[in-house]
C-alpha cells in the first residue's frame, strides 16, 4: 500500500498548522469589526449548485471538481466544494439570511477541493478563507469588502509596498451580454492565432480567453473589445464611485480592464490582489467579486451580494517571501522535573496544578534523567523549571530555576502557583 497522502494534499504539520491558526485568528479579529459572523457549510453539496453557481463553462466546472454519487436509491450526485461563495449562498437562502431589506455578513474558513495539477502554492485540497457581504447594493460596500482583504494582508506583514490590487468591472446582464458576443466575434475573427480550447471557448465561455496563458492568445487578446468601453451607464456610475471610495480609503488600485476571473456569477466589481515574490507566475493571494444574481441562480429573490477569497498556501508563501513574522509560542512556559523517582506523584500533582491555573507545564514521562529533563525544558523553551526533590519536599518546598539567568530559589510549595505566575508576569 502507498502510505503517503495523496498527490495534491498536504499534512499541516505543526509550523504549518500553527500558521493557519495564525491566520484564522488573525482573520477572525479583523472581520468582527466589520460586522461579519462566522458561518461553517457541509464540505460538500448538490451538484447542481456548483453547475448551477459557478457556471457549465468553467474549468472549475467542467474539469476540476471531485464529484461522486452518493449511497442512495436513487443515488444524490454530490461535489466537494471546490469554492465557498455557492455553499454560503445556498445556505443565505435556504435559511433566509437576507429578508428583503435586510443584509448578512458572513465568513468562512476551510478546506476546498479542486482536481488540478499540483504545483506550488496550488493543491488538489486547498485552504481558503472568505466573506460574504449580502444584501448591500451600493458601491461603498465593494470598497468595504475590498479594504477587508487589503488591511488583512497587511495586518499578516505584507506590505502594501509589495501588494498590487487590480481592478475591473464585469458589467450586468444588461451591457454584458453584448461584449461577449463582441468577444466571440472577434475570438472567431482571430481563430487561427489562437489554441483549440479558446476557440472552444468563442462557444462557451469567451471572456476566458483573457486568461489563456498561451503566448499567441495573449497577443491575440491583448488587442480584444474592453467592457470598461461598453459599461451601461448605471455599471460605469458604480465603477467610478467604488473607484473613489478606494480613494477615500487611500488604498491604491490599478484598473485592470482583462481581469475576468474564472466564474460566472461575477457582475460589476471585480479585483484581485497580487504579490511581486514568492510566488512565480501564479501570484494572486486573494480575490473577488460582486455576484448580484447568484441568489437567484438558486431559485432565490434578486439579492446583491460580494465577497472575497483567499488561498491559505499562496498567502503563507508571501508571507515568507516579505519576512513576515508568524508568532510561536513557546511549548511550556514551566517545566516541573524531578530529583528521583519518589517523588514522581509530587511532580505529577504539581504539574497538573499549574495547568488548572493557566500555566503551559509539561514534565517527563521517560525517566529521563535530572540533567535530561533540563535539557528537555531547554528545547521546549521552558522559561522556569520547578525542580520536586525529596529533601526540599520534606521541608515543604520546592526549587524554582529561572532558565535565562540560572538563578535558583526554594520556594514553599503551597504558594508557588502565585510564585510562577509573578516571575512569568
Ligand atoms: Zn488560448
Ligand atoms: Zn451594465
Amino acid at each position: 500500500m502507498d502510505a503517503r497522502a495523496p498527490r495534491g494534499t498536504a499534512d499541516m504539520l505543526p509550523d504549518v498548522a500553527r500558521a493557519w491558526e495564525h491566520m484564522t485568528r488573525t482573520a477572525q479579529e479583523l472581520f468582527a469589526r466589520y460586522g461579519y459572523e462566522p458561518v461553517y457549510t457541509p464540505l460538500f453539496e448538490h451538484t447542481e449548485i456548483f453547475a448551477r453557481g459557478i457556471g457549465e463553462a468553467t474549468d472549475i466546472v467542467a474539469k476540476e471538481m471531485y464529484t461522486f454519487d452518493d449511497r442512495s436509491d436513487p443515488p444524490n450526485s454530490l461535489t466537494l466544494r471546490p469554492e465557498g461563495t455557492a455553499s454560503v449562498v445556498r445556505a443565505a437562502l435556504q435559511h433566509s439570511l437576507v429578508p428583503q431589506g435586510s443584509f448578512a455578513k458572513l465568513y468562512y474558513s476551510g478546506p476546498m477541493f479542486r482536481y488540478e495539477r499540483p504545483q506550488k502554492g496550488r493543491m488538489r485540497q486547498f485552504w481558503q478563507i472568505g466573506i460574504e457581504c449580502l444584501g448591500a447594493p451600493e458601491p461603498s460596500a465593494d470598497a468595504e469588502v475590498i479594504a477587508v482583504l487589503w488591511r488583512y494582508f497587511e495586518t499578516l506583514g505584507i506590505p502594501a509596498a509589495q501588494m498590487r490590487l487590480l481592478l475591473n468591472s464585469m458589467g450586468d446582464e444588461d451591457c454584458r451580454p453584448a461584449y461577449r458576443d463582441n468577444v466571440a466575434a472577434y475570438i472567431r475573427e482571430h481563430a487561427g492565432a489562437m489554441c483549440d480550447e479558446c476557440d472552444r471557448r468563442a462557444g462557451t465561455n469567451p471572456l476566458r480567453a483573457f486568461d489563456c496563458k498561451n503566448p499567441s492568445c495573449q497577443e491575440v487578446m491583448s488587442g480584444a473589445p474592453l467592457l470598461r468601453d461598453r459599461l451601461c451607464e448605471p455599471c460605469a456610475a458604480h465603477y467610478e464611485a467604488v473607484k473613489g471610495h478606494l480613494d477615500t480609503l487611500r488604498i491604491p488600485y490599478a484598473e485592470e480592464p482583462r481581469l475576468v476571473r474564472g466564474l460566472d456569477y461575477y457582475t460589476r466589481t471585480v479585483f484581485e490582489v497580487q504579490v511581486d515574490a514568492g510566488l512565480g507566475a501564479q501570484n494572486a493571494i486573494g480575490g473577488g467579486g460582486r455576484y448580484d444574481r447568484l441568489m437567484e441562480q438558486f431559485g432565490g429573490k434578486p439579492t446583491p451580494g460580494l465577497g472575497f477569497a483567499l488561498g491559505f498556501e499562496r498567502t503563507l508563501l508571501a508571507m515568507e517571501a516579505s519576512g513576515a513574522k508568524i508568532p510561536a509560542p513557546p511549548r511550556a512556559e514551566v517545566y516541573v522535573a524531578r530529583v528521583d523517582e519518589s517523588v514522581a506523584g509530587e511532580a505529577f500533582e504539581l504539574a497538573q496544578r499549574l495547568r488548572d491555573a493557566g500555566v503551559a507545564a509539561e514534565l517527563d514521562h521517560m525517566a529521563r534523567s535530572l540533567k535530561a529533563q533540563f535539557k528537555q525544558a531547554d528545547k521546549l523553551g521552558a522559561a522556569l523549571v520547578v525542580v520536586v526533590g525529596p529533601d526540599e519536599l520534606a521541608a515543604g518546598e520546592v526549587t524554582v530555576r529561572d532558565m535565562s539567568d540560572g538563578a535558583s530559589d526554594r520556594v514553599a510549595i503551597q504558594g508557588i502557583v502565585d510564585d510562577v505566575h509573578s516571575r512569568l508576569a
